[in-house]
This record gives structure tokens, C-alpha cells and sequence, in this order.
């Protein structure tokens, strides 16, 4: 509706010949692509790409958690009045299919994710804190469940975006997509994708000379939050999981004990534990072990504008400099 009145404000300024107002050419009464993005990662690559031509709406938003999303009545309305959907694939969204035929959506359904080697999860099944779940939510997990199995692996791990090499990937299916549906707007997208893409080549050198500068040694980290495979395996960083701890609660005073029995063993230099917010049990941890407490790695959502990871360029930003400040000696 706001897009609809923009553009008619503008034709009118055209049609008055204000000054100030719109240039000729300006494609003023073209409604813009009406794009769904799943989650906020999603949601910048596809605003990084569609430029102006494209109005991205995002469904779970920055901050959220996408694995156990309930998507609500409104978010059925959003999808049902949209052109295309972007999703991740890989499982990402068990909530997905349910939402899509609520909706009654009819525009294209476009899989980022497709063409990306896929890796498949060590430990069991990836899953999230989730201190509230609802009975939704259970039904959302048992939908993200047969979503894994029906992929075959049954343990495929979805964060693929955390590569910057898997991230061009997406650039390019979100740029493709783009075009197949408003092919009069192939070369603002062909335009605004090399753009992006070199600014992604460059943030990919970025980090990998940044973990490269680490001591060998100390390439190591423990985290709750299992979503960095992609990211260890592009830039050569092992991360450990937490044998026998849930990751689901509050870690206890016992968890934290063998949390500190594997730092140990392993010689972990630093730890990100999400799941461990107590203060004393990170101290604990800090002063038994030696281990560097990290601050936060974000992993499937990006931060809010004023927060330190806004774009997809700059979660990697921030997660590199938080390693880096962990880990360099
Ligand atoms: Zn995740």
C-alpha cells in the first residue's frame, strides 16, 4: 500500500514537473518485487541484490531463531501477497512447507542453498536453546525432523552461509531467481550482485587472514552453539562441541565440571558457551582452565541495526574479530 501511494505521489510530481521532484526516467509507477526472505541473513543478501527494485520482508527477524519459528496468520498474509520466497533448504526451515500451503502462496520458492556441498553434523542433531517451547513448537521440531530425514542425511547440517565461499553461492541463486521473475531488471541485478560478490570475496580474504595469523595451536574453540562446521571447515578453525551437556538449558555446576575436564584435555584456548550466562560458572571455567571466554558468535540471525553484526558482511566481521581477539596468544 505505501508503495502504491509513493509511486503515485511521484507520478504526480512528474505530471507537475516540480522541482526537486522526480527525473524522467525514473521508473516511478513500477511496483516493486514483493520478495519473502525466511530469516535475516537471508533477508540482506536478498535486499543486497534487489536494490531498489525489490521490497524484502523478513520472517524471522534479526535475533530470532528460525529452527523453532511458529510463523503466525500475518506471516501466511505476507507470503500469500508475495512474488518470491527465499528459504535456506537444508532443513533450515521444518516450518516451511506448513507455512506455504497456509498461505496459498503461488510465486516461485527459491532454495538458496542449492548447489552447496553439504556437510553433515558430528555431534547429534543440531538444536537450539529453546527455554520456552511451546506445543508449536514441538510440532515445529517434529516438521524440521522429517525435513532432515526426508534430505536423506537425516543430520545435514543447514548453516551452510557460514562460509563466505557458500555465501557467493546464495548470491548467485538469489540473483538468478531475480531475474527469472522480473527479467526487465537482469541488469540492475547482474549489476548489484558483482558488487556484492566482490565485497564478499574481499571480507572471505579478510577472515581467512585473519584466523591464518593465529597461532596454529590455538585454532581451537568450544562452543554450545553448534553451527560453525562450515565456517571451521573454510577457515581452517577446529571447534569442539560439549561432550554430555545439553545445550538446550542452563548448563549446571556438573556440566560446567566436565565442560572444564574437556578444556583441559583438549587444550582449548577459548570458549563460547552461549547456554553458560552465569557469570561465576564462566570464571570457573576462566580460572580453572585458562580457557579465554569469548563473547558472542552470531550463527543464524544477524544482530539488530545497532547491534555489532547488522549485514551478513558484518557477522563475519564481528565473529572473526571476536576469535581473533580469543585466540591470538
Ligand atoms: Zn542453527
Amino acid at each position: 500500500m505505501q508503495n502504491r501511494l509513493v509511486a503515485l505521489f511521484g507520478a504526480a510530481l512528474l505530471l507537475l514537473g516540480q522541482p526537486g521532484g522526480v527525473q524522467a526516467g525514473d521508473q516511478v509507477t513500477r511496483e516493486k518485487l514483493k520478495a519473502v526472505a525466511s530469516f535475516s541473513i537471508l533477508g540482506d543478501m536478498v535486499k543486497n541484490v534487489g536494490g531498489d527494485r525489490v521490497e524484502v520482508t523478513t520472517l524471522v527477524g534479526p535475533n530470532g531463531d528460525a529452527h523453532v519459528f511458529s510463523p503466525t496468520p500475518a506471516d501466511a498474509k505476507t507470503l500469500a501477497d508475495a512474488d518470491i520466497f527465499f528459504v535456506n533448504g537444508l532443513g533450515f526451515e521444518g516450518w516451511m512447507e506448513r507455512l506455504e500451503n497456509a498461505s496459498g502462496f503461488t510465486g516461485a520458492l527459491v532454495v538458496t542453498s542449492g548447489g552447496v556441498m553439504p556437510i553433515v553434523m558430528r555431534g547429534e542433531r543440531h538444536d537450539h536453546d529453546a527455554e520456552d517451547r511451546g506445543g508449536e513448537q514441538d510440532h515445529a521440531d517434529q516438521a524440521e525432523n522429517e525435513a532432515y530425514d526426508s534430505q536423506g542425511g537425516g543430520n545435514t547440517d543447514p548453516h551452510a552461509w557460514q562460509s563466505l565461499f557458500n555465501g557467493k553461492i546464495y548470491v548467485t541463486n538469489i540473483r538468478d531467481a531475480l531475474i527469472a521473475v522480473d527479467p526487465e531488471g537482469q541488469e540492475t541485478y547482474e549489476a548489484n550482485a558483482a558488487k556484492y560478490l566482490t565485497a564478499i570475496d574481499a571480507e572471505d580474504k579478510a577472515v581467512r587472514e585473519a584466523i591464518a595469523k593465529l597461532p596454529e595451536a590455538r585454532r581451537k574453540i568450544i562452543t554450545s552453539h553448534d553451527a560453525f562446521g562450515y565456517f571451521g571447515n573454510a577457515y581452517g578453525l577446529e571447534i569442539v562441541a560439549p561432550e554430555g551437556v545439553s545445550t538446550e538449558s542452563e548448563a549446571s555446576a556438573q556440566d560446567v565440571a566436565k565442560i572444564i575436564r574437556q578444556i583441559r584435555e583438549e587444550k582449548i584456548p577459548a570458549v563460547f558457551l552461549e547456554n553458560v550466562t552465569d557469570r561465576r560458572l564462566l570464571d570457573q571455567i576462566a580460572s580453572e582452565t585458562g580457557a579465554k571466554i569469548g563473547g558472542v558468535l552470531y550463527s543464524d540471525a544477524l544482530s539488530g541495526s545497532d547491534g555489532p553484526a547488522p549485514t551478513y558482511l558484518d557477522m563475519f566481521r564481528h565473529n572473526a574479530g571476536a576469535l581473533t581477539a580469543a585466540l591470538s596468544s
